[in-house]
């Protein structure tokens, strides 16, 4: 859809911490952000003392941290200076073992308070953390655990006795399992975390680590291909402080909800450590998605920045506006996305529901941090995922056959986005894949891998990855543009679209299609969007076919895995399925 700018109301954006973009951008360096920070003695840093102790040595201990809201609503509540007790205990559960500064430590848990606890507690001690999702099973948690020399899991017994028991003794280096909610006494091998925890004490000196030292591991999710083990140093946390305060426009008075899972890197950088190192207070639910839960948890918790991902929003479409009538939502001033191309549709919606769009922003589980983003005081553009973070240079680039590289000046042509290397939490290396990292670099630019377009004004427009794109009768076709025009059917909830081997074209495109609960899979509806998209598209860019489905395949952090769709299409193999969420919701 062709959308005209959201103009911000200059009231609105009062306080926000970015208040013009260019001057802003001008002034920004690195140094001055990391001089935000307090540090550790002799120019060390470490992630955790930023989140935690800073703020009780500053006197906010009795500040709120953290609330987390259990399954059943019981609520546990952390003050800086409880998390601190805390963080200090798991850190002396994981030195009086012996494990120590650069070894890893692995997560196999839901949205748990020992989770959060755990990261901080583990980077404290110096430790490497490195988060799995709950719902791996047996075989994505071992080959990660491989590959990141595991010495340490965290997990629950019932996951340990289904998922760890079996193939345990084959990863030698694993020395220590903790386990929480155990039943009785904890199995051969493992130990009970509540009982280490409390025969610990509270009070830690946080391991001295420097800017460039280890601290976390995350696993990308795995969408077109098999993930890689990003590193991640300690001084990511000036990239994580900084991008929290100007694309979330953080403040240490907010109620902060990032709905993704710390299994994922959203759920470390923006659901642990920005909120905690700018002093907010941070929401978790460990209950998974329901519409009604989310508004009521919004509501009651006065939630004041919420950050979440195209696919929920789409779900929340589904079940319309109106229900939002029913919450008051009035604490509610600012809404952010990330994680998948946020259709111009969803932006708006936001405006009918909230009253405020969703600000899109883009970046990777390389980047560590938020790279490019809509701003609170600066117009959206639906469909535009905003302009690069100040300190983050980007460009649009072409890679020659020679390997010559060229960047594109010229607004809206498309190419690979790519950034100047030099941000804090960039990662380090691909955990060993040495040549796939190598890989990634070129001419002093990180290639994203994504293809974008950056328009007159500044702005970026996503395309779509590199491997999705369509190259049809001499045209390239970004799959989101198709998937955005049929979003715009009231019919369809969600789209996915590829590229199938065409004789005469080369390609042609095809689309999946999820209609809307209670709309039927008809032939005329067919031909209606088959239409539909030819009006929008014309026709060199529209479906030449559209197969409907009840579900599209996602990975476990919501994104429409295309590379299976063409896979299954073509029937070729589907290649890896460790982060393929089960297909029957
Ligand atoms: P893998 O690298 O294993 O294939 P992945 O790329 O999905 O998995 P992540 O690092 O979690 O793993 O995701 C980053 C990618 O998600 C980006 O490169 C981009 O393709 C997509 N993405 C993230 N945010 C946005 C956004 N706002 N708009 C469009 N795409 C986005
Ligand atoms: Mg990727």
């Amino acid at each position: 859809m062709e959308c005209e700018p959201i103009r911000k109301n200059p009231a609105d954006c009062a306080g926000a911490n970015l208040l013009n973009y260019d001057d802003y951008a001008k002034a920004f360096s690195w140094e001055v952000a990391r001089a935000c920070l307090d540090g550790l003695p002799n120019g060390g840093l470490n992630i955790a003392f930023e989140a935690v102790d800073r703020h009780v040595l500053q006197g906010c201990g009795s500040k709120l941290a953290l609330r987390w809201i259990g399954r059943d609503d019981r609520i546990r509540d952390f003050s800086y200076a409880e998390l601190q007790a805390a963080t200090n205990r798991f850190a002396n559960v994981l030195a009086q073992r012996g494990v120590t500064r650069g070894q890893r430590v692995f997560s196999l848990l839901g949205r748990t308070p020992e989770l959060y606890i755990s990261a901080l507690g583990t980077l404290k001690n110096g430790s490497v953390f490195s988060p799995l999702f709950s719902a791996f099973g047996p075989e994505p948690i071992k080959a990660r655990m491989t590959i990141g020399d595991g010495k340490v899991l965290i997990t629950t017994e019932a996951f340990y006795r289904r998922k760890i028991e079996l193939w345990r003794s084959e990863l030698t280096n694993l020395e220590h399992v903790f386990l929480i909610e155990c039943s009785g006494d904890p199995p051969v091998g493992t130990t009970d975390l509540a009982a280490a925890m409390a025969a610990a004490s509270d009070s830690f000196d946080t391991v001295w680590t420097g800017p460039e030292d280890m601290a976390l591991v995350h696993f990308t999710s795995g969408t077109t291909g098999r993930p890689k083990g990003a590193v991640h140093v300690h001084q990511s946390v000036v990239a994580h402080h900084a991008t929290g305060r100007l694309a979330l426009d953080l403040h240490p008075d907010d109620i902060f909800w990032c709905t993704a899972d710390p299994g994922w890197v959203t759920g470390t950088s923006y659901g642990i450590v920005s909120p905690l190192t700018n002093g907010a207070t941070l929401i978790v639910d460990q209950a998974e998605f329901d519409a009604e839960r989310w508004y009521r948890i919004l509501e009651a918790q006065r939630v004041t920045v919420w950050y979440t991902a195209p696919t929920a929003i789409r779900m929340l479409m589904k079940v319309g506006a109106d229900i939002t009538k029913r919450f008051d939502l009035s604490c509610l001033r600012f809404m952010a996305s990330v994680g998948e191309p946020l259709n111009p549709e969803a932006v708006v919606w936001g405006l009918e529901a909230f009253g405020k769009p969703f600000h899109d922003n883009w970046w990777q589980t390389e980047t560590g941090g938020i790279m490019i983003a809509n701003y609170l005081a600066m117009d959206v553009k639906p469909g535009s995922m905003g302009k690069p973070l100040p300190g983050v240079a980007a460009g649009i680039v072409e890679r020659g056959e020679g390997g010559d590289i060229r960047e594109i000046t010229k607004p809206m042509v498309m190419g690979e986005l790519a950034l100047r290397p030099g941000w804090p939490s960039m990662m380090r290396a691909y955990l060993g894949e040495d040549e796939r990292y190598r890989k990634c670099f070129g001419g002093g630019w990180y290639f994203t891998g994504d293809l974008a377009m950056r328009d007159a004004d500044g702005y970026y427009w996503f395309v779509g990855r590199a491997d999705d794109v369509i190259k049809s009768a001499g045209h390239l076709i970004g799959p989101f543009e198709v998937e955005s025009a049929l979003m715009e059917h009231q019919a369809v909830a969600e789209a996915g679209v590829i590229g199938i081997p065409d004789e005469i074209a080369g390609e042609v495109v095809k689309a999946f299609v999820a209609l809307k609960e209670g709309v039927e899979p008809t032939e005329p509806l067919r031909k209606e969007l088959l239409g539909h998209a030819r009006k929008r598209l014309g026709p060199a860019i529209a479906p030449k076919d559209i197969a409907f489905r009840t579900n599209l395949p996602k990975t476990r952090s919501g994104k429409i895995m295309r590379r299976l769709l063409k896979a299954r299409e073509l029937g070729l193999p589907e290649g890896d399925l460790s982060t393929l969420e089960s297909e029957e919701r």
